[in-house]
C-alpha cells in the first residue's frame, strides 16, 4: 500500500487501544499512549515553525522515547536521521553535516560528545532522553519530557507522499570509504513491514504476539522488524537497550516471548550459557537471525539445546532492510538465508561487469529488485548510479542460488582473500572453525603476505575452560579443508570487537593485524 509509516501507527491505534505496545523496565505504554505522545511530539516541532523535509538526528538506546521521537518527526514530514550511540565525535559530526540535521534527540550520557563538535554542525534544538525517564537540570538541552508538554493542540496533517518522500536516512557502517546515508522513503519502509508480516503470516497473530527486542532500533533491522513490524501486527514490545547475557535470559523466562529477532552473536552467547535450558525459549516461534552469517554449527546446537527453531535472513540497509528469510513452514534450508520474500526479485550477476546473468550453482554477485529497494544516496549521486542500475540493487555480496532459489551468501565482495590466485572466502573457513570443540567465536581475514599476495589469519575466542594452541588448530584446519584455505596465523583473544548490532569486527581485526 501506498501509505506513510504515520498512517501505520494511527490504523494500529483504534484496533489495539489499551494494549500494551512497549514495555520497558516496567513501564507500560499501551497503543493510545503511544499515540498521544507521538502526536505531541510532531505538534511542538510544527509549532516551532518546523518544514517539511527538515532532518532530525535521534541517537539514543532503545527505550520508548525512541518510538515517540522517530513517528514523531514522521508524521511531521521531516526525515529521521538514525545515529549509532557509539559513534565518536568525529563521526558524529560528519554524518550531521551530511545529513543537516538541524535538531537532535540524544541519550543524556552522550551530551559529552556532542558538545564538542555541536559548534561545527547545523544543530540547533538538543532534546534529551535518559533511561530513568526524568528530566534533570541542564542549560544546553531541553528534556524530553518538558519538550511534550509544550504541546498546545493536535498536529497539523503534514502533506506526505509516500512513495517520494524520504523517512529515513539510514548510515552504513562504511567499510568501503565515507558512510553513506541510504534513502529509504515510506513506501520503502512500510512495504518491507508488509513483506515481512506476509512472509510469516501463518504464524503472527494479530494483537497477540510479544516481542522481545534487544537489537537496536537505530540499525535498519531493529528498526524495521523490531519496531515497525511490531506495532503493524499489535504485539506487545519488551524493550531492552542492550545485551546482558543473563537480563536477557531472565526476562525471556518472565514474558515468555513469542518472537525474538537476534544476530548471530548473541545466539552464540545465549548456547553457551551453562543453563540455556531451564530459561524455555521454546516459547519463541520467530526466532529470526540476520545482519551476519549463522554458522551451521551454531544454528544446529541452539535448536537442539532450546527447541526454538532459527530462521535465518538476510537483508541490507539500502533494502529497508530485509529480502530473504528461511521460510516458517516448508523447508529451512542451514547455510542458506532462504528465499526472496514476496514482491522482491532477486538473481546472481557476473561479479566483473554484472551484466551476465548466472545459472543456478554459479557464484557470482546477487541484485535485487523490489519495493523496499532505496531510493539513492544522499547526496551521492555517483555512489548511487553505482548501486542502482536499471533498477537493480547491486548488493556487493558473494552469493549463489540452488535449484530451488535459496540464496546461499558466500562472502561480500571487499572481504574476499585471494591467497596465492585462488579465492579464499573466510565464510568458508570460519564454518569449519566453530565446528572445532573449543571455538566460542572466530574470525578469517586476509594479511598482506609478500609470496603469495596476501595469507588467511585465523583469530579466535576459546569457550571458558577449554584449551588449543595454533598448532593444533592449524592441524585441525589441514585436516578439514583444503591447503590454500587453512590459516597460516591463529590469533588468540579473549573477546572480538563487534558493532552494537552485535556484528563482528572485520575491518577492525583486519587493520589491526596489518
Ligand atoms: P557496511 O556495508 O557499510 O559495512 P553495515 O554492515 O552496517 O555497513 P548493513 O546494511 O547493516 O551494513 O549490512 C548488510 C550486509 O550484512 C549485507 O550486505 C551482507 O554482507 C551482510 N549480511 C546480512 N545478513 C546476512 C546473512 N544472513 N548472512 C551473511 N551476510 C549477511
Amino acid at each position: 500500500p501506498n501509505k506513510s509509516l504515520p498512517q501505520m501507527l494511527k490504523e494500529a491505534i483504534p484496533l489495539y487501544e489499551d494494549k500494551v505496545a512497549l514495555y520497558f523496565y516496567g513501564n507500560e505504554i499501551t497503543y493510545k499512549k503511544l499515540g498521544e505522545m507521538v502526536d505531541s511530539f510532531t505538534s511542538v516541532l510544527q509549532q516551532e515553525g518546523f518544514k517539511k523535509g527538515e532532518r532530525v538526528a535521534i541517537m539514543l538506546p532503545n527505550c520508548p522515547q525512541y518510538a515517540v521521537s522517530y513517528f514523531g518527526i514522521l508524521q511531521a514530514g521531516g526525515i529521521v536521521t538514525q545515529l549509532n550511540p557509539m559513534l565518536v565525535d568525529k563521526e558524529l559530526e560528519y554524518i550531521l553535516n551530511d545529513s543537516g540535521a538541524e535538531s537532535i534527540i540524544i541519550f543524556e550520557p552522550l551530551l559529552p560528545v556532542l558538545n564538542q563538535i555541536i559548534d561545527n554542525t547545523s544543530v540547533r534544538q538538543v532534546i534529551k532522553v535518559n533511561l530513568e525517564g526524568r528530566d534533570t537540570e541542564d542549560s544546553m538541552a531541553i528534556g524530553f519530557n518538558e519538550f511534550l508538554k509544550k504541546a498546545r493542540k493536535l498536529p497539523d496533517q503534514a502533506d506526505i507522499n509516500p512513495s517520494e518522500d524520504i523517512a529515513v536516512l539510514q548510515y552504513t557502517g562504511g567499510t568501503t570509504g565515507r558512510s553513506k546515508g541510504a534513502m529509504l522513503t515510506h513506501k520503502n519502509l512500510f512495504a518491507n513491514v508488509i513483506q515481512t508480516y506476509e512472509f510469516f503470516k501463518e504464524i503472527i497473530e494479530l494483537g497477540k504476539e510479544r516481542f522481545l527486542t534487544v537489537i537496536p532500533f537505530f540499525h535498519v533491522y531493529g528498526m524495521t522488524s523490531a519496531m515497525n513490524l511490531p506495532i503493524y501486527t499489535g504485539a506487545t514490545n519488551f524493550i531492552l537497550p542492550k545485551f546482558e547475557l543473563e537480563e536477557v535470559l531472565q526476562t525471556i523466562k518472565d514474558v515468555q516471548p513469542t518472537s525474538f529477532p537476534g544476530v548471530p552473536t548473541m545466539y552464540i552467547a545465549l548456547i553457551n550459557h551453562p543453563k540455556v535450558e531451564a530459561y524455555g525459549l521454546d516459547s519463541i516461534r520467530i526466532c529470526n537471525s540476520g545482519s551476519a552469517p549463522m554458522p551451521v554449527e551454531i544454528l544446529r546446537k541452539f535448536e537442539g539445546k532450546t527447541g526454538a527453531k532459527i530462521l535465518e535472513g538476510y537483508g541490507l540497509s539500502e533494502s529497508s532492510p530485509s529480502t530473504h528469510c528461511n521460510p516458517t513452514f516448508g523447508i529451512r534450508k542451514p547455510g542458506s538465508v532462504g528465499i526472496g520474500l514476496p514482491s522482491t526479485s532477486y538473481k546472481i550477476v557476473d561479479l566483473e561487469e554484472g551484466i551476465r546473468e548466472l545459472p543456478s550453482g554459479e557464484i557470482g554477485e546477487v541484485i535485487i529488485k523490489g519495493p523496499q529497494v532505496m531510493k539513492g544516496y544522499w547526496n551521492m549521486p555517483e555512489e548511487t548510479d553505482y548501486a542502482l542500475r536499471d533498477g537493480w540493487l547491486y548488493t556487493g555480496d558473494i552469493a549463489y542460488m540452488d535449484d530451488d532459489g535459496y540464496l546461499f551468501i558466500i562472502d561480500r565482495k571487499k572481504d574476499l582473500i585471494i591467497a596465492s590466485g585462488y579465492n579464499v572466502y573466510p565464510r568458508d573457513v570460519e564454518e569449519i572453525i566453530y565446528e572445532h570443540p573449543a571455538i566460542q567465536e572466530a574470525v578469517v581475514v586476509g594479511i598482506p603476505d609478500p609470496y603469495r599476495g596476501e595469507t588467511v589469519k585465523a583469530v579466535v575466542v576459546l569457550k571458558e575452560d577449554m584449551q588449543c594452541d595454533e598448532r593444533e588448530l592449524i592441524a585441525y584446519c589441514r585436516k578439514n579443508m583444503s591447503a590454500y584455505k587453512v590459516p597460516r596465523v591463529v590469533e588468540f583473544r579473549k573477546e572480538l570487537p563487534k558493532t552494537s548490532v552485535g556484528k563482528i569486527l572485520r575491518r577492525t581485526i583486519r587493520n589491526e593485524s596489518v
